[in-house]
């Protein structure tokens, strides 16, 4: 194993029995030590009231197990009366590290006018956020680089993470992170071409590469051998593992 810290950018908290997710801390611990991951990022998206799943990442997993879980807070424009009051808590009070967005939930793309106050707030407090590039909803014509163009001007302040944007070749995702400022991509995913993440490598984004599991939808145990066992250095591995995540969220490790 590398000597290294190791920080999974993109796990869940939350029940979902048709899907076999199971949520049980413990669970997710044994699991972690098992495969070499120090710290876990962990959100709950599954469900539409946002102060109750963000308690539930925070009583049930970070106060639990401080050292292992980083908060991440989750809100959604369907209750825009409570969004910015919620934004507030989970970062004044919980002390969460970043923003997860959902928009497939909402059935709006992320460009949509619904999300723009939350763009708002995470700009002025400059919070990285973290979302699906492209959606299936996004409006016909949309292109990932057209619309975070606009981003990118419109909130120059936050930092973007396109969950799942490494996990394959995808030359949307990177001439995105490579032409534009405050662009991440992560990891995880259920396709596994050869030489998936290598791809964002070999176009130097190395530094923009975020480790993520999506625990419990997929187990750390095959996520992590993705980037373990990736032809690229060992110094490389150690940014995608975790050093790129510690400077990102400027976690004091
Ligand atoms: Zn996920």
């Amino acid at each position: 194993m590398i000597n290294t810290p190791v920080i999974d950018f993109h796990a869940h908290g939350g029940s979902w029995g048709r899907f076999g997710v199971v949520d049980d801390p413990n669970l997710y611990i044994r699991l972690m030590d098992s495969a070499g991951i120090d710290k876990a990022c962990i959100n709950s998206i599954f469900f539409g009231d946002a102060r109750w799943a963000n308690n539930l990442v925070y009583d049930r997993f970070v106060t639990k197990f401080p050292d292992r879980f980083i908060g991440v807070a989750f809100v959604t424009p369907h209750y825009p009366e409570e969004t910015i009051k919620e934004l507030d808590r989970s970062f004044n009070k919980l002390n969460f590290k970043f923003l997860k967005l959902y928009p497939l939930y909402y059935r709006q793309p992320s460009d949509s006018d619904g999300f723009k106050p939350i763009f708002e707030w995470a700009n002025q407090k400059e919070i990285p956020i973290m979302c699906h590039g492209k959606d299936d909803i996004d409006a016909p014509g949309t292109t990932l680089i057209k619309k975070y163009e606009k981003f990118s001007k419109d909130y120059p302040k936050i930092k973007w993470v396109l969950a799942h944007g490494a996990c394959m070749p995808d030359i949307n995702s990177v001439t995105v992170a490579k032409e534009l400022p405050n662009i991440w991509i992560e990891t995880c995913g259920s396709p596994t071409p050869l030489d998936g993440i290598s791809f964002a490598v070999n176009h130097g984004l190395v530094d923009q590469i975020l480790f993520g599991s999506d625990m419990p939808l997929f187990d750390y145990r095959h996520q992590i051998a993705k980037i373990t066992t990736m032809d690229a250095s060992e110094e490389d591995k150690k940014k995608i593992l975790g050093l790129n995540a510690i400077k990102l969220l400027n976690l004091d490790i």
